[in-house]
């Protein structure tokens, strides 16, 4: 018997979607739970948040991909130098051709 346990918990139900199937795509068998605070109402439609859970044996797989996922997001954008114009990639805080900082606006 496996016990289950929850991942993430989205604002709304296409976030918890997103989430769902990224863990799904990677063999990771997700499904989605609404917290509705006090039990269920019948067609109650306020949802405080919905649940993505997980069975535990996931939970570092789980926690990997969707640190991934949001590493992949929060990546820094292309940046072009105010000095010579030259487009460098996110990662890097100075230019490499001129030496100019990704500060020095
Ligand atoms: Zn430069």
């Amino acid at each position: 018997m496996s016990e289950e346990v929850q991942i993430a918990v989205c604002g709304n139900i296409l976030d918890a979607e997103a989430v769902k199937s990224l863990l799904e795509e990677n063999e990771v068998n997700a499904w989605l739970m609404r917290d509705d605070g006090d039990g269920t109402i019948p067609g109650q439609t306020f949802v405080q948040g919905i649940k993505v859970m997980i069975n535990v044996e996931d939970k570092e797989t789980a926690k990997e991909l969707l640190k991934q996922a949001t590493a992949d997001t929060s990546e820094d954008p292309a940046w072009k130098c105010s000095k010579c114009g030259e487009e460098i990639e996110g990662q890097f805080s100075d230019c490499w051709s001129c030496g100019n900082s990704k500060l020095e606006k």
